[in-house]
């Protein structure tokens, strides 16, 4: 695998050629650079680029051959971008981005080829089949975007609710709101199908709050059938996404819905990724306020995606769930138990309480009986269910020996 290099030039080196296949992109550190079209023994000028510019990146990203030419004008340093590290990017990117930018390369293509006079057969099969794919992609993404849309006119998103019980009394002691989508046909979509789409689109942010808004009113009504001596402590844990932090109205609206009914917020945890560290300023600003409010706070999915142990001093937490992978794996794998005991350690020097999640066997459950983690949750136990399942299971089972009777 190629990595990024630094690469120094004179005045007048001639840097990529068109019609050459492209391995890298360059960032421009300092100096300058002429991107051109060689025509009739001369060159027709089309841009100068400086510092902080990218070039020779259209080659990678449609798998084509270079466009154009490119020469230096001045002395220059350049940072080389590999194939790999600019098609993750584009590969992870929201599908309509994808198609916008591929449909704004073509059309520069098709500019050069103008100039030169001619067509060039650029376009490789590889390219067609990646442009034909992120059409498919931006089409099934607007759809669905549109389907959310009137979703959320129609009131068509609410929670379910999986009880989180303590590992050593099995008690319920509160429970994680998980978003469901009914659409009118009535069936009930999970998010796995969605929540990315939804991430990636300004809906996060109504649904978001509708979610809110169901979850405190129904911890209200909830309030009568919690077992006696558990009302105190009792919890609702709603997943909260980073562009909500991120929005300026969030606390406002969160302390508004709270107040309309009247809930301490001690009862409402927010569940954070880690991506939170990666949406400014404002969001750990407001992440910071919330506690300062009383609110709750767990880091969900730790150790899954890009984590920095940095992220757990910077967050200010309460809880550390444990990833339903990591409860799977540690049976079979060492190093996934490993995993596990180091998270416990971790959480116990950082005084944090520990949240195992999808226990789905009893010998899953002994384990981390035996290593004292405090709380889980998980088809063990209980499925996530409607509201109404919720306060059933509340009222007549007593929360006891969920584990048995599930
Ligand atoms: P998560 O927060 O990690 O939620 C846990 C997921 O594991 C849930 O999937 C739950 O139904 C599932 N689960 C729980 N116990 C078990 C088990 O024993 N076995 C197995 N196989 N699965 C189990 P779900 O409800 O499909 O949610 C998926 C993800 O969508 C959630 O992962 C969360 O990241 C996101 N999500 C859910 N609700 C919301 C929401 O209101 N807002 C936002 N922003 N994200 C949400
Ligand atoms: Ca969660
Ligand atoms: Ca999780």
């Amino acid at each position: 695998m190629l990595t990024s290099q630094i690469c120094d030039y004179d005045e007048n080196e001639v840097i990529l050629r068109e019609g050459e296949l492209g391995d890298r992109a360059y960032l421009i550190e300092s100096g300058q650079v002429l991107v051109y079209l060689p025509k009739d023994g001369g060159e027709v000028p089309l841009k100068v680029l400086g510092k902080g510019e990218i070039f020779g990146e259209m080659a990678l990203i449609d798998h084509s051959v270079r466009s154009a030419s490119c020469r230096t004008l001045t002395a220059v340093r350049l940072l080389t971008v590999t194939q790999e590290q600019l098609l993750n990017r584009v590969q992870s990117a929201d599908p309509v981005v994808r198609l916008l930018m591929r449909a704004l390369l073509d059309r520069l293509r098709d500019q050069n080829s103008e100039i030169r006079g001619r067509r060039l057969t650029s376009s490789t099969s590889v390219h067609a089949e990646a442009f034909a794919q992120d059409q498919r992609d931006a089409l099934d993404r607007i759809n669905l975007e549109s389907k959310m849309s009137r979703g959320l006119e129609n009131d068509e998103f609410l929670p379910y609710y999986q009880p989180i019980v303590d590992l050593a009394s099995q008690q319920i002691v509160g429970c994680e709101a998980l978003l469901r989508w009914r659409s009118s046909d009535g069936i009930l979509t999970s998010p796995q199908v969605f929540i990315e789409a939804l991430e990636q689109s300004p809906l996060i942010l109504d649904v978001g709050q509708v979610i809110l808004e169901k979850c405190v009113a129904d911890l209200v009504k909830l309030r009568d059938h919690l077992p006696a001596g558990i009302e105190d402590h009792f919890f609702v844990s709603v997943n909260v996404s980073g562009r909500q932090f991120a929005d300026a109205q969030f606390l406002d609206r969160l302390e508004k819905a709270r107040g309309q009914v009247g809930l301490e917020s001690k009862h409402i945890k927010l569940e954070v990724t880690e991506r939170i560290m990666t949406e400014g300023p404002l969001a750990i600003a407001t992440l910071q306020q919330c506690r300062k409010l009383g609110y709750k706070i767990a880091i969900d999915d730790f150790g899954t995606g890009f984590s920095s142990l940095q992220y757990l001093a910077a967050m200010p937490l309460h809880d550390l769930k444990i990833d339903r992978s990591f409860v799977v794996q540690m049976m079979s794998n060492e190093k996934a138990l490993s995993i596990v005991k180091t998270l416990i350690h971790l959480a116990s020097l950082l005084n944090l309480n520990l949240i195992a999640e999808g226990i789905e066997t009893s010998e899953q459950l002994a384990v981390l009986q035996n290593l004292g983690v405090q709380m889980g949750q998980g088809y063990l136990f209980a499925k996530p269910m409607s509201f109404a399942d919720l306060v059933t299971v509340l009222s007549h089972r007593q929360a006891k020996g969920l584990a048995q009777a599930a």
